[in-house]
């Protein structure tokens, strides 16, 4: 596992990836207290204004489905209408998929969940968010107000890509030798998973996939197939992104190019057809981890 690492880690592009990502995990990772302490507060507000909110608890198993929450019984509604009033930005998309209501009279981080970007369903605490959902969340919650928030967005809307140093033209092989490789290890794994996890969001939520997704996966696959101790490790998450893919290309399939353009897959030689027609050159593709990658096109 070791040498594989060492030899990725040979990758400029990619080690910048990892460098950037291991920085927010530090910052996630210094928020968490912060955070989990201002929503107990906050929770405990909403419990204390309402007594409604503290005697009742749903018995529909309400059940939200992405940016929608349609046939809320009468207290999820309620506690819909008590979330919303502290909303810094009023008629935002509220990604309502990412909580349980049933278990919003019980957890403050169900409650915290309703301010964040999609994604967060499967988290039952900060340590499993990265800090973009944690910056969300202080930049759209009023319990926040006293922090500076445009501070807070400027951090959040911050180009994190990190820029090489001298050091990092040095051989990876001697380089991890004064370092931790067990920390970058298990930082690259999370990062892995977490891009692997938005790509299977965006191909399920999305009707229309942009090229430089596919390209995206069909760098990932080719990713693994130098990584092969990587794949074994990633196994689970692997096959998870495998089966969406192979609903996706059932469904709906189609991807929309550069120029807006939008085509099915079916009409189209398959996925391997979409490298021509993203205008990107080979260099670029062939260094960029795929996660930095997606996440730059999020960005612009
Ligand atoms: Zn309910």
């Amino acid at each position: 596992m070791q040498s594989e690492l060492s030899i990725r880690l040979n990758d400029g592009g990619y080690k910048n990836w990892i460098k950037a990502g291991f920085c927010l995990q530090k910052i996630r990772d210094c928020l968490i207290g912060f955070v989990i302490s201002e929503m107990e507060k906050f929770h405990q507000f909403l419990l204390h204004n309402n007594s409604l909110l503290r005697r009742e608890i749903c018995k529909n198993s309400c059940r939200p489905q992405g940016t929608k929450f349609q046939g809320a019984c009468p207290l999820c509604e309620v506690w819909k209408r008590e979330i919303l009033k502290h909303h810094t930005i009023q008629n935002n998309v509220i990604y309502w998929g990412n909580c349980s209501p049933p278990l919003w009279p019980k957890q403050a981080w169900e409650v915290a969940k309703v301010y964040m970007p999609h994604g967060q369903a499967n988290t039952r605490g900060p340590g499993k968010c990265d800090v973009a959902a944690l910056l969300n969340l202080i930049i759209s919650c009023d319990r926040f107000e006293f922090v500076e928030r445009q501070k807070v967005i400027e951090v959040a809307s911050s180009d994190w890509q990190v820029q090489l140093m001298e050091t990092d033209g040095v051989d990876a092989l001697k380089f991890t030798d004064e370092i931790d490789t067990g920390e970058i290890l298990s930082a690259e794994l999370e990062l892995l998973r977490e891009w692997i996890q938005e790509l299977c969001f965006t191909m399920e939520e999305q009707e229309a996939l942009h090229v430089q997704h596919i390209n995206s996966l069909n760098t990932f696959k080719e990713f693994l197939k130098q990584n092969k101790e990587l794949e074994n490790v990633l196994h689970k998450e692997v096959q998870q992104l495998y089966a969406v893919e192979k609903r996706w290309k059932h469904g709906v399939g189609t991807v929309k190019g550069q120029d807006g353009v939008e085509w099915n897959l079916e009409e189209n030689e398959g996925l391997s057809t979409m490298d021509g027609k993203t205008g990107e050159d080979d260099s670029c593709r062939r260094t960029c981890a795929p996660g930095l990658k997606h996440k730059n096109e999020e960005q612009e």
